[in-house]
């Protein structure tokens, strides 16, 4: 709390808010007129489709050309035009976080994890641009009754990890901005670090290194390049075929960062990748944060029985935590399939969130919404091109959807359980 930007309080406390008031007023930005900014902002789309490529029959940008695109978007007042209009006023940005790192973790997962300093550089500029920071569930209603504020965004993190309580909260509450937290609730009971996670976190730390570890290589594995990726895959395999309890799961982390040589105990102490547990998830709420659904072992099930028992259990755990109801849902991993919002909207969730790429508008299904996934990768003039809504213009690589949290019905589920 030695930085000063703690007390920030920004003008946009949306408690105290009217959408009435100036600061809602759309006008462009000085320097440029509307019809210029229309004109730029055809233009970057022109420019954007004749620069790009074709792959798979679809047109693709890549990610230098729009690096390019935005930067001049920016320094030509497009982007701050774009934020401001009508059109951009009927859209949501729903901004999806991770973690914020504790010690070396961006340096580690950028695409995770971001820094302290990053995420208040982010808040910053809402908070300059004056952008209307709303709680998920008022954002979500006013999307659908054409009710938004100018220049509306929903903060949202992912899985309640340990950082956001100890690092993220305090800025985000620094700013007076509410967020939404998607709590997976079994590691937050048992207050473990997620296997997989941390497997994959200790390889990196040795990353160079020559790991013997006898029982699970039957030959030394040198760690680098691509042979860290299929480390961790055997690992992990050697977890599910042995049938790894949560326990046995960590005694095997453990014996592998002594086969390391890596502090592991001080990464325990220090929590780095772990959950917030049942108590701090509860001071979160009594400080604001809005706790929701995220499934209970972070995982989806191809059958409706399991897909719904899963969620169920998740939201008796985070209503017993926070006393408040819980019927807003994230997909882990961002897996979903056709028929999820179906069996969500029969068990009364009212909104989830993917990890599609996009700004949620009208039209957008309540249970398949698209957000702005922040990483340490994203520049600073990208993420103003997707808060104003201009990035959305752009033609976009398809979607992958990550099918690791699904579990297949027939599938033994028991050997899976962390
Ligand atoms: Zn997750």
């Amino acid at each position: 709390m030695a930085s000063g930007w703690f007390e920030l309080n920004c003008a946009t406390d949306y408690a105290n808010r009217t959408p009435t008031s100036s600061q809602y007023t759309a006008a462009p930005p000085e320097g440029i007129g509307a019809g210029c900014a229309l004109w730029s902002m055809l233009v970057v789309r022109a420019g954007a489709r004749v620069a790009c490529r074709r792959r798979n029959g679809r047109l693709v940008v890549t990610k230098k050309i729009k690096a390019v695109l935005f930067s001049v978007s920016g320094g030509a007042g497009v982007t701050d035009w774009c934020l401001n209009t009508r059109w951009r006023q009927q859209r949501l940005v729903i901004l999806c976080y991770h973690g914020t790192s504790l010690a070396d973790e961006h340096l580690w997962d950028p695409d995770l994890y971001i820094t302290r300093d990053r995420l208040h550089d982010r808040l910053s500029y809402l908070c300059r641009k004056r952008c209307s920071v709303l709680p998920l569930a008022e954002a979500l209603e006013r999307l659908y009754q054409g009710t938004l504020p100018p220049r509306s965004v929903a903060i949202t993190y992912d899985d309640g990890t340990y950082d956001f309580y100890r690092v993220a909260l305090p800025v985000i509450r620094g700013f007076n901005y509410p967020v939404t937290v998607y709590l997976t609730t079994y590691y937050s009971d048992h207050n473990q670090p997620v296997f997989n996670v941390m497997l994959r976190y200790l390889l990196w730390k040795a990353r160079g290194q020559v790991l013997h570890l006898p029982e699970v290589f039957p030959a030394d594995v040198s760690l680098r390049g691509h042979s860290l990726t299929e480390a961790a895959a055997v690992i992990r395999q050697f977890a599910v075929q042995n049938g790894l309890s949560g326990s046995q799961k960590d005694l095997l982390l453990v014996r592998l960062a002594q086969a390391l040589e890596i502090d592991y105990d001080g990464i325990r102490q220090a929590r780095l990748l772990h959950l917030m547990t049942p108590e701090e998830a509860a001071d979160a709420a009594r400080s604001g944060a809005d706790i929701q659904l995220h499934t209970h072992r972070h995982r989806l099930y191809d059958s409706i029985r399991a897909f719904q028992a899963e969620v169920e259990e998740n939201r008796r755990r985070v209503e017993s935590i926070t006393a408040r109801p819980a019927n807003h849902f994230c997909y882990p991993g961002g897996c979903h399939l056709p028929e999820f919002p179906e069996w969500l909207r029969e068990i009364g969730v009212v909104s989830a969130t993917t990890t599609v790429t996009g700004v949620a508008t009208k039209a957008s299904d309540p249970l398949l919404l698209p957000r702005v996934i922040d990483t340490s990768n994203l520049s600073s003039a990208e993420f103003a091109a997707w808060v104003s809504g201009l990035a959305a213009l752009l033609p976009r690589r398809q979607h992958e959807l990550n099918m690791g949290p699904l579990v297949r019905v027939g599938a033994d589920v028991s050997a899976e359980l962390p």
